[in-house]
């Protein structure tokens, strides 16, 4: 199961549930905003796979939060798909100089939407990416963003994803929750320390049903290392 995060920001109520019920059919974890002042927090504190972003909002406009996105290191990678009923040419031309990844103009058929945006992924997932990873049973696969242990899905949050991730390409070594702030969330990214501990939390939780969860151990008093010796 695909566990890549699409995060529909649109105000229409309407047209988010038609987004949401498109997506979730084509097994995409869905999240959703109506403006892009909520859209802009929930992508701080835990990035999506990719921004489904409506150019016209009350408030911060698309454009403006597809500009801040794309200047920020944290978020610059976090493909974006405007989403807009204007067709004029030069719309188009302003939504991918602030580096949205593609243009989708409304009305459009959620088949044409879903084909874009794994044309996307496809194409934004660096190739350095999207070999798998693999510890005993536990395999990590970066391109479907998803994870096996002894060929059992594991259910696990895009947030927990990437801690994972970044565990499993540094093993053995201790990191402090600040550092693992650093590497997993961005050295921009205002958050507390306890985050850390909610996501490593629910990490454990994840590979608990498959008694994998003590590779995630706590060094008291430093932080946090990932080892297959106990
Ligand atoms: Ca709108």
């Amino acid at each position: 199961m695909s566990t890549s995060s699409i995060l529909v920001v649109e105000d229409e109520p309407s047209i988010r549930e038609m987004l949401k019920m498109a997506l979730e059919r084509a097994e995409f974890k869905v999240l959703e905003a109506a403006d892009a002042q909520q859209a802009q927090s929930m992508i701080f504190e835990s990035p999506p796979t990719l921004v489904l972003l409506d150019w016209m909002l009350p408030g911060m406009s698309g454009i403006e939060l597809a500009r801040r996105l794309k200047r920020e290191n944290n978020t610059q990678d976090i493909p974006i798909i405007m989403l807009t009923a204007k067709t004029e040419e030069t719309d188009k031309v302003r939504g991918l100089e602030v580096g949205a990844d593609d243009y989708v103009t409304k009305p459009f058929s959620p088949r044409e939407l879903i084909a874009r945006i794994k044309a996307v992924l496809r194409r934004t997932m660096p190739s350095s990416l999207q070999d798998s990873l693999s510890i005993n049973d536990l395999i990590l696969y970066p391109a479907e963003h998803r994870v096996t242990i002894a060929d059992e899905d594991i259910h696990i949050g895009p947030t927990e994803f990437r801690l994972l991730h970044f565990f499993m390409t540094h093993q053995d070594r201790v990191y402090s929750r600040n550092q693992v702030l650093d590497q997993v969330w961005g050295s921009n990214v205002y958050i507390e320390e306890r985050t850390v501990d909610v996501h490593i939390r629910r990490l454990r939780k994840a590979l608990s049903i498959q008694g994998c969860d003590h590779l995630v151990q706590t060094v008291r008093g430093v932080g946090y290392r990932f080892s297959i010796k106990g």
